[in-house]
């Protein structure tokens, strides 16, 4: 693996923790590009759907892993329950990791823009896709508060969705995130715990800067 070209924060953790609007501010403060690695996985998941197949079916991820565009995401579509549900199977799949930690590693090594750092938010990504990552975060906060936060984001885009059904593909979603034996989910062992649950926005992202300055020097 190439060395990155500049400063990687790696901000890991599970479904609806708070990583992905964490990852978001931090890139903002320093000035880094921003990369929703989940989105990634979303958009294959989705793709297979879409086009009528299994997201269970191996050739069918892969093809839709190797087609991607991220230019052609469509945002609104990625975020459904079906789509997180598609993207926690075809995560799962060896070859359709592979295709994407490609492309996850091209774009810490070579941030685009200029940008001289990147912030990526996933699962493995203090693990496996950047282990040399400068500050390494994983976001965890109890199930319940998750469930709330996404049954809140999924009601205001409309979706009738009762808060106990999110609760359990969530917690589904996280045990299949965490068996599986490609690229599980779990903290690097360099990695800072950040337990966002009783945390507003604002202060678990003074928490989190605290935190990578000082493991920036
Ligand atoms: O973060 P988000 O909930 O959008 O991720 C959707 C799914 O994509 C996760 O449940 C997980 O299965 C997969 N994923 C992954 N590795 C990543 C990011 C996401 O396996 N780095």
């Amino acid at each position: 693996m190439t060395q990155p070209r500049g400063t990687v924060i790696a901000v890991d953790g599970p479904a609806a923790s708070g990583k992905g609007t964490l990852a978001r501010k931090l890139a903002a403060h320093y000035g880094f590009a921003y990369l929703d690695t989940g989105s990634l996985y979303r958009a294959v998941g989705h793709a297979v759907r879409a086009g009528g197949g299994d997201p269970a079916d191996e050739a069918a991820a892969l093809a839709a892993a190797q087609a991607l565009d991220i230019t052609k995401i469509d945002e609104k579509a990625i975020r459904t329950p079906e789509a997180g549900e598609a993207a926690s199977l075809v995560a799962a799949m060896p070859p359709v990791r592979a295709a994407i930690l490609h492309f996850q590693r091209n774009f810490a090594e070579n941030p685009p823009d200029g940008k001289t750092g990147a912030v990526l938010d996933g699962r493995d990504i203090g693990t496996v896709v950047c282990p040399s990552a400068q500050a390494k975060l994983f976001v965890v906060a109890s199930p319940q508060v998750r469930a709330h936060r996404r049954w809140l984001e999924l009601k205001n885009s409309g979706s009738q969705v009762s808060e106990a059904q999110v609760l359990e593909d969530i917690e589904e979603r996280d045990r299949r995130d965490a068996a599986r034996a490609a690229s599980p989910m779990k903290p690097a062992a360099d990695a800072h715990l950040l337990d966002t649950s009783d945390l507003s926005i604002e202060a678990a992202f003074g928490a989190a800067v605290a935190i990578i300055d000082k493991a920036m020097g």
